[in-house]
């Protein structure tokens, strides 16, 4: 019988994070203070985020990092998550390729994301802190940290943007349930909020948004850390146990992965699964291909700039070197599959600058179609994010289809669509379609100041 589902022992679970900082040819551009202008020390970013982050951040010298004891605890209430082979779909595809997926959906949350919330709010807890806050756009994020709050006794505010919470509001009943309080964003009750809603009192809310909110609250709140689900490389860094168990999984398999494929937010997923492979290009001459997803409604990586620009939209965060579509670009809100943020993480900006990495940007249409497909193959109704990998795949292994490769793809399941049932309902009823960004509205937004 073959064998479909790979899973690690309780002591097989890696007990290191893999920082490829370390191992970079070229590290990445230091971000720099919004108004000063010169490279962060980490004690800059300790006003806002809690400090082992911050040295996190910054650490471009130590290849592995210790999870803390608590945290690997945590971490083994879901995992390892499953490694598995997708024969379903292969079959639906007619393709030769081998296709794996990492599933990390089956933890309660539903995303990868929960894999950094918990050591976020276990440092927050250990220098002192009482509070947190933070953005969330779908509200994977917001959910997973309400848990980790809770789990570490810390009090979790959380800014979801307001078309997300109109269109997915069951994830604030997931957060709510945890403890934390909710607000939309745009909100009246932060400074950066009210000045947004002044100037447009229709503002939907953005990443951007929420984010501006969130880093008042905390600036403004003794007691109080930001925390950030993606974008940053410390949060890559936690992400990394993704791939470190692919890697052992994947020998368990017998096999090595030809391509690595991940859906693209702010990279927290894409570098979780890819960078521990991506170490053996650096270091032992793999040639494994690495592929981010992106949608083509907000394509950073393949129509951004690289430039230093904001974090966020009212220009508050430090300046981070990355390709950026404009700290106020907004996608469509006819957009409905996630992963709008409007720049790239530091470290993914580096890779695609050096050739290590690409991006590639997928319609609406296909990324449900894709997802669908999935569903109706493999028995996993996948987040709309996750669809973007899979149809990434499914574009790949239909290559292999006409070349006869027998090429070996992994790709990251990043979260469930339980959640998310309101898009499907969309795309079944025919009411999305396709949104390609013009370039007069890539133009007209702002880079940097
Ligand atoms: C947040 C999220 C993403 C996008 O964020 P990345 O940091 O790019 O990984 C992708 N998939 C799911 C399920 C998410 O919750």
């Amino acid at each position: 019988m073959k064998q479909k589902k790979f899973l690690l022992n309780e002591n097989e679970i890696p007990t290191q994070w893999y920082n490829i900082q370390a191992d970079m040819p070229n590290k990445p551009l230091p971000p720099l203070h919004p108004v000063t202008r010169q490279p962060l020390t980490w004690e800059d970013l300790a006003h806002i985020f809690p400090t082992e982050c911050c040295k996190q951040e910054l650490n471009t010298t130590d290849r592995w990092i210790d999870i803390p004891e608590e945290v690997l605890d945590k971490y083994k209430f879901y995992r390892s998550t499953p490694l598995v082979r997708a024969y379903e779909l292969e079959k639906a595809l007619g393709t030769p390729a081998h296709i794996y997926f990492k599933n990390e959906s089956t933890n309660p949350l539903g995303s990868h994301k929960v894999n950094s919330a918990l050591p976020q709010c276990y440092y927050a807890k250990q220098e002192g802190t009482t509070n947190v806050t933070t953005e969330t756009g779908a509200g994977q994020w917001g959910a997973a940290l309400s848990y980790a709050a809770s789990v570490f006794g810390l009090e979790a505010a959380v800014y979801q943007v307001k078309i997300s919470m109109q269109q997915k509001p069951y994830r604030s009943s997931i957060m709510r349930t945890f403890g934390a309080t909710v607000e939309g964003s745009p909100s009246m009750s932060t400074r950066a909020g009210k000045d947004i809603i002044t100037k447009n009192p229709m503002h939907m809310g953005s990443l951007g948004t929420a984010i501006s909110e969130a880093v008042e609250l905390a600036m403004t709140t003794p007691g109080c850390k930001y925390t950030l689900g993606s974008v940053l490389n410390h949060v890559a860094l936690h992400q990394s146990i993704i791939g470190l168990e692919a890697e052992k999984q994947m020998e368990k398999a017998g096999e090595y992965p030809d391509m690595v494929i991940a859906c693209f937010g702010g990279g927290s997923n894409f570098g979780g699964v890819a960078f521990p492979f991506m170490r053996h290009n650096i270091l032992d001459g793999k040639k494994t291909e690495f592929i981010a997803a992106e949608p083509e409604s907000c394509p950073k990586l393949t129509r951004g700039k690289f430039e230093y620009d904001f974090g966020d939209e009212a220009g508050l965060t430090p300046l981070l070197p990355m390709y950026t579509l404009g700290h106020d670009f907004r996608p469509a809100n006819i957009h409905a599959g996630g992963l709008r943020y409007h720049g790239a993480g530091m470290i993914v900006s580096q890779l695609i600058k050096d050739g290590m990495m690409r991006g590639v940007d997928i319609p609406q249409l296909e990324t449900f179609e894709a997802g669908i497909l999935f569903a109706r193959t493999e028995g996993i109704i996948p987040a709309p994010e996750s669809s973007h990998a899979i149809a990434a795949t499914i574009r790949e292994a239909l290559k292999c289809k006409e070349t006869g490769e027998e090429k070996v793809i992994l790709f990251n399941l990043s979260g469930h669509g339980l959640i998310d049932m309101t898009a499907y309902d969309q795309y079944i009823n025919g009411d999305l379609v396709n949104y390609q960004v013009t370039d007069d509205d890539i133009a007209k937004n702002h880079i940097g100041v």
